[in-house]
């Protein structure tokens, strides 16, 4: 089921309707957003996709990153395609749940 991607795009996916780059505050806490990169990490079909190098526009009080249309596209066109790309790498991440400090 899509219902994770859905939410991480929710989130994480925001196109901008403006392309004054210069006049846009963060949706949430009105700060100012710069020219940067991140990387976002999706959970699709149970698989863990992360994808890096993103350009964004990020928020400096709050770190929500924003980004354009294209780049948004090229998320999608990843996710669609991630059976047939090679991923630049492979890493294992360690994984927590709360019940490990009580
Ligand atoms: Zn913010």
């Amino acid at each position: 089921m899509g219902v994770g991607l859905q939410n991480a795009k929710e989130a994480k996916v925001i196109s901008m309707n403006d392309t004054d780059e210069s006049k846009n505050l963060c949706d949430f806490c009105g700060g100012e957003l710069r020219p940067g990169a991140t990387e976002i990490e999706v959970r699709i079909n149970g698989e863990l996709v992360v994808i890096e190098d993103l350009s964004a526009l990020i928020c400096h009080q709050c770190g929500e990153a924003y980004f354009t249309a294209q780049v948004s596209r090229q998320i999608d066109d990843i996710l669609a395609r991630r059976k047939e790309l090679t991923p630049l790498r492979y890493e294992s991440v360690p994984v927590f749940s709360p019940s490990l400090v009580g």
